[in-house]
């Protein structure tokens, strides 16, 4: 079992990104050496843009000739215009000066710590033959399948290109006065999206922009990736300072640990090069007639009726307080667990809160095993407001004491994977079955058998500061609040909770663990519904109003 305090890494490459330097090589360097002197060496300076200006080439001559020399290994892209194209004899990359090196065309290069650098030379051209400074479709499907045609290929550490991607600023903060609708290059957002660059760096706007950082999976469907930043710079001595150059340490890709890859910053938005983030992702949200199974709770297309809320005053008409709630969240579509959904099996809600309900589960391990859920569509816990969460903390509190008064302890799990709606499944074990430390040792165990990597997390720590919104996960918690954790990969077996509690070691009633097993006739439903509702009532805490 890991710990998570245990995370941490070491080796990186402190690295400076320049944008255009259009000839002002002493500016940049001195720059460079000054910042050297305050916050140390980095292993290397990466250019983008515009590296030589129409100035002329007297400044050159001192670094070509040796007479000065480059502060750090400095890496350059080629021309974007035909004026400069003189400066980058080999297509291949070569070295121009002491100390800095044409990086060529296109290509891949490793640094020293294994930092892997993706680069693309010139400005976007569609016709062919295309000019010396340009690159066309074939150069970036080439580089795009030399690179990510291996099942592997997670993505790379930094890409450099001279012109910004096209639609950079779709979903991300404001890119100034760029227009991204307009300018930059439909080539090289196409090869950011194959790429899938931890930092993508360009120039040639003579402005800087730092996008938030953008992610590269879709929410629920995908295994979270890592994120993407885009960084434009500013040319070198501009009259205005905008920044020109950036200093960033990255511990290269493949010597990290996946979990700690894929954390999501907190400000992550929407890919900006998916035709429409939301909309794209909508009909795929969906489940699946298979994913549909895995649903606990009975739906029913046909079934309209509703039945009145059971908690009495608190009736909209009647409320004391005409304040109209802040709408929740609603499904992309069908939704067997929102609460004003028609496909809400309403026989089975047994006590309705605020913005959660509670529902016994169809086909439940016992007779009380009931849900917690958001009345709001919520796909997860991660994603809940703290008014909610609130909420959901008061019902397990509630079900932990209404369950204690009938000699059982809780166990709650939840699944964030091909799943649709927030379920908190809280099972009652009877005290007499066996001890939590029984419980977590069966979970322990089985996980190991099943090669799933449960992680003890500590008591009061928050599911939110593990599992990032869109990460798919499952985890369960004990009645003495310690939580073992899971982040799935894949192919996570969906009865997995269930399956353990069901086993020899703790309820054991093995024949119970698939809930399709255990389906009753609706009026069995209602009755164990009806009596529920009865019992709980002396704990129902939305009657005290
Ligand atoms: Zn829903």
């Amino acid at each position: 079992m890991l710990c998570f305090s245990g995370l941490g890494f070491t080796g990186s490459d402190p690295s400076l990104a320049c944008g255009d330097v259009e000839g002002k090589f002493d500016v940049l360097f001195n720059r460079v050496r000054a910042i050297q002197k305050k916050s140390g060496n980095f292993d290397l300076l990466l250019c983008v843009g515009n590296f030589f200006g129409s100035t002329p080439d007297a400044e050159w001559e001192e670094y070509k000739t040796g007479i000065k020399k480059a502060p750090i290994q400095t890496y350059v892209l080629g021309a974007n215009n035909q004026e400069t194209v003189k400066y980058f004899q080999d297509a291949d990359g070569c070295e121009l000066a002491e100390n800095i090196t044409y990086l060529g065309r296109k290509g891949i290069f490793t640094g020293s710590s294994g930092l892997q650098i993706v680069y693309l030379s010139g400005t976007e051209s569609l016709n062919e033959p295309v000019p010396g400074y340009s690159f066309s479709p074939k150069d970036v499907s080439s580089l795009r399948t030399m690179l990510c045609s291996t099942s592997q290929f997670k993505g790379v550490d930094i890409l450099l290109t001279s012109p910004w991607p096209k639609y950079v600023g779709n979903f991300g903060n404001s890119s100034g006065e760029v227009d991204t609708k307009k300018c930059g290059s439909a080539l090289v957002s196409s090869l950011a999206t194959g790429l899938k660059p931890r930092y993508h760096f360009a120039a040639l706007e003579k402005t800087y922009y730092e996008r938030l950082p953008y992610r590269n999976h879709i929410v629920l469907q995908e295994n979270a990736q890592h994120a993407t930043r885009f960084i434009a710079l500013a040319n070198v001595g501009n009259p205005e300072k905008k920044k020109y150059l950036y200093a960033f340490s990255i511990v290269p890709m493949k010597l990290m640990d996946t979990a700690e890859l894929v954390k999501q910053p907190p400000d992550v938005t929407e890919n900006p090069y998916r035709k429409s983030g939301k909309e794209a992702s909508i009909g795929k949200q969906i489940p699946a007639p298979e994913e549909e199974t895995a649903c606990q709770f009975f739906f029913d297309l046909n079934e309209k009726q509703g039945r009145k809320r059971s908690s009495p005053g608190r009736d909209s008409k009647s409320s004391p307080h005409p304040k109209q709630p802040r709408k929740p969240p609603q499904p992309p579509g069908p939704c067997w667990f929102c609460l004003a959904s028609p496909e809400v099996e309403k026989h089975l809600v047994v006590n309705i809160g605020t913005h959660c309900y509670l529902a016994l589960a169809k086909g439940g391990l016992c007779d009380d095993h009931v849900l917690i859920l958001p009345i709001g569509h919520y796909q997860s816990v991660v994603e809940l407001s703290a008014e909610v969460v609130e909420e959901v903390e008061k019902y397990k509190a509630t079900l932990r004491r209404f369950f204690k008064s009938r000699g059982k302890r809780c166990v709650l799990f939840e699944r964030n994977y091909k799943s649709h709606h927030l379920q908190l499944q809280v099972i009652p074990v009877p005290l007499s079955c066996c001890t939590t430390d029984d419980i977590k040792d069966a979970f322990i165990t089985q996980a190991q058998e099943q090669q799933i990597e449960l992680l003890e997390i500590p008591e009061h720590s928050d599911i939110k500061q593990i599992a990032q919104p869109g990460a798919a996960y499952f985890y369960v918690e004990l009645d003495t609040g310690e939580k073992l954790f899971h982040r799935i990969k894949k192919n996570f077996p969906l009865q997995f909770g269930r399956e353990v509690l069901a086993s020899e070691a703790i309820l054991n009633i093995p024949d119970k663990s698939d809930w399709r097993q255990c389906q009753i006739s609706k009026e069995e439903e209602e009755t164990l519904a009806c009596r529920f509702r009865k019992d709980f009532e002396p704990f129902d805490f939305t009657l005290d109003d």
